[in-house]
């Protein structure tokens, strides 16, 4: 069925659909008419939810995560250790690394890594506010988890270059090697980001 055939309403539904990743207009397309069928309250509910997640979601101050608190509940966390300070490229690789559970101290969420062929350049990265956060003095080590890509290399070799500038005195360290080349962190698993982040190596 091709989608300039449906009603409006519904067409609008299933274009915006076919726009998530992972779904094409054939799914999109089964999702709508299943909104279809489905109470009234349900369908609105949902609409709702979505709505709500642009509300209520906002950027953490300190590390950038994804949060409905400021500061979100891992930097408010007085447990952690907030001498060590772990940077990573996206909030999905926070969530596997505190899925993995093994990481005590705190994280700063880059926003991406740099890719200058994409046009991600570093003022497109959270740089300023990873400055106002190390300029808070408390943090003694960063610790590099960028992946082992190209655009986590050129990353790593800029935040090295910058970090090692403006703050001389603070330890920089990247996860060990032995990650496989061309690895995205969010895809490890637990045990050799454990490893890597136990071995890591200094800057
Ligand atoms: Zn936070």
């Amino acid at each position: 069925m091709q989608s300039n055939k449906l009603p409006a309403p519904l067409r609008k539904v299933v274009d915006e659909l076919a726009q998530l990743p992972g779904v094409g207009p054939k799914s999109a397309l089964r999702m709508g008419l299943t909104l279809l069928k489905w109470p009234q309250e349900k369908a609105e509910g949902l609409g709702e939810s979505i709505k709500q997640l642009r509300r209520t979601l906002c950027l953490c101050e300190q590390c950038a995560s994804l949060t409905d608190q400021n500061p979100c509940a891992i930097c408010a966390d007085v447990a952690r250790d907030g001498s060590v300070l772990c940077l990573i490229p996206d909030w999905d690789s926070l969530l596997v690394m505190e899925e993995a559970g093994f990481f005590r101290g705190k994280y700063f969420v880059l926003g991406g890594l740099l890719s200058p062929l994409d046009g991600v350049n570093p003022d497109q990265l959270e740089l300023d506010r990873l400055e106002k956060r190390l300029d808070q003095g408390e943090i003694r080590e960063v610790v590099l988890a960028l992946g082992t890509t190209t655009e986590a290399e050129a990353t790593e070799s800029h935040l090295k270059n910058l970090l090692h500038r403006k703050y001389p005195d603070l330890r920089v360290a990247r996860l060990a090697q032995g990650i496989p080349l061309g690895a995205h962190l969010k895809f490890m698993d637990r045990e050799t980001l454990k490893q890597s982040m136990q071995y890591r190596q200094s800057l």
